[in-house]
């Protein structure tokens, strides 16, 4: 976990939306929200990434791609590194670099339902409730299934990748008591959308930092119906 705030950075270095996702030699940085290009350099080398996951053009969940550009290219001298991205991601964010990445990126458009493969890892991608085109990834190797739900309200079901993910880390931005826009889940939101997609683990992420974590926790146990984990940066999860 390289980041876990909500839609904006949280005291004490809560950097936003970032997972580095490993398996064999094969290392995916799946989302770059802003302070997540900090806390990854601490887990991999950023010249030994395989491939970057952006999963929406929110700035919460795509920003560090900026650093990441300016490192591959000044820093490493690396170029192609793949980045997988709704369609248009290179032209809306590049009108910050210029509209010329520099060939730092080769970039993949994916839509729903899209696949690809990286090293050792097998990505499908779905189609959220998101405002912007939003992708959930279901990230498969060794066996074992790795979903991410990026952003979504609730008329978006895990269940778009087959149910029992090993893993479901799920967005949950709000509690029952919020005053919320119907484009994110409340934690008990999460924990039922596990429960009947049958997910066998469910980890919380993105809580908006202004609420209490331990609410989100109950809540969102009690739409699971069971224990649940609160992501956290640094936090390393073994699927
Ligand atoms: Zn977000």
């Amino acid at each position: 976990m390289l980041g876990t705030s909500g839609s904006y950075g949280a005291p004490a270095g809560g950097a936003c939306s970032g997972y580095l996702v490993r398996s064999g030699g094969t290392a995916i940085w799946m989302d770059c929200g802003n302070g997540t290009l900090a806390n990854l350099q601490r887990h991999c080398g950023v010249e030994d990434l395989d491939a970057v996951v952006i999963t929406h053009v929110h700035p919460d969940h795509c920003v560090d791609l900026y650093g990441l550009h300016v490192l591959s290219l000044y820093g490493l001298e690396h170029r192609g590194l793949p980045v997988y991205a709704p369609g248009g991601t290179e032209r809306l964010l590049g009108s910050l670099v210029g509209g010329d990445w520099g060939g730092a990126f080769a970039w993949h458009d994916v839509g729903d339902g899209d696949r690809a493969e990286v090293g050792a890892t097998a990505l499908r991608f779905s189609r959220t409730h998101h405002p912007p085109p939003t992708m959930a990834v279901e990230i498969t190797a060794d066996g074992k299934r790795l979903v991410y739900t990026a952003d979504t309200g609730p008329d978006w079901s895990p269940e778009a990748f087959g149910p029992g993910a090993d893993l479901l880390l799920a967005e949950a931005t709000y509690q029952d008591s919020s005053d919320g826009y119907p484009f994110h889940l409340t934690a008990r939101q999460a924990g039922t959308l596990a429960r009947e997609s049958r997910a066998r683990r469910l980890m919380l992420t993105h809580l908006w930092p202004r609420l209490d974590p331990a609410i989100s926790v109950e809540e969102g146990e009690e739409g699971f119906g069971g224990r649940l984990t609160l992501a956290a940066p640094h936090l390393v999860a073994t699927i």
